[in-house]
Order: structure tokens, then C-alpha cells, then sequence
């Protein structure tokens, strides 16, 4: 059963935008390492770092993606507000600061991402 409180047109409209947010930010190419002139060990070093720190922001933006595509699918499917672990609706002050979230406060208190 949807939450018939939660307005659905912001909702969708803070969502598209964040889509396209993580959509852009996904899309901006990793540096690569091998192309820079290798001044020392540590350089190298500091620059796989980086580069490892890259990926990771992107793995983070990568779950946020889904989780976005997946809220607007809820909402089209009617379904939108809906905790996705134990399936009773999601406070609508949590879904305002979040659109995407996916569970309840109760299931996120349990399962930290
Ligand atoms: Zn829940």
C-alpha cells in the first residue's frame, strides 16, 4: 500500500536530479596513473592511492545510482515510500531528507550500510 502523504511529484523531481547528478559524476574519467611522468616510488604511489580512493567514491555513488532507479521504479509502480525490508511504510521525514532510501529507520538501525 502507498503512503498516500508523501508528495510524489518532489519526490520524483528530487530523485531525477540526483539521478543526473550521479550520472555525471559516474561519467568523469578515472586519471590514469600511466600517463604521468614517474618522479619517485612515493608519487606512484600516492597517485594509486588516489586513484583507488576514486573508485571507491565510485562504488558509493554506483549504490546510490541504483537505489535512486529503484525509487523512481517505486513510485511508478506505486509502491514508492515502501520499505523494501519488512514492507511497512517509511516515515516521511525520512523519505524527505532521502528520497532514495530504501528502508525504514527501524531496518537501518539494523542493517548500517
Ligand atoms: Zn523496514
Amino acid at each position: 500500500m502507498a503512503a498516500t502523504d508523501i508528495d510524489l511529484g518532489a519526490a520524483r523531481a528530487a530523485l531525477k536530479a540526483e539521478l543526473a547528478r550521479l550520472l555525471v559524476e559516474l561519467g568523469e574519467p578515472i586519471e590514469n596513473p600511466g600517463q604521468m611522468t614517474y618522479g619517485s616510488q612515493a608519487a606512484a604511489a600516492s597517485q594509486v592511492f588516489e586513484q583507488q580512493r576514486d573508485l571507491a567514491l565510485r562504488d558509493r555513488s554506483r549504490i546510490d545510482l541504483h537505489r535512486v532507479e529503484a525509487a523512481l521504479r517505486a513510485i511508478d509502480a506505486g509502491t514508492y515510500g515502501t520499505c523494501t525490508s519488512c514492507g511497512k511504510p517509511i516515515a516521511r521525514e525520512r523519505l524527505e531528507a532521502i528520497p532514495w532510501v530504501p528502508t525504514c529507520i527501524d531496518c537501518a538501525r539494523k542493517a548500517p550500510r
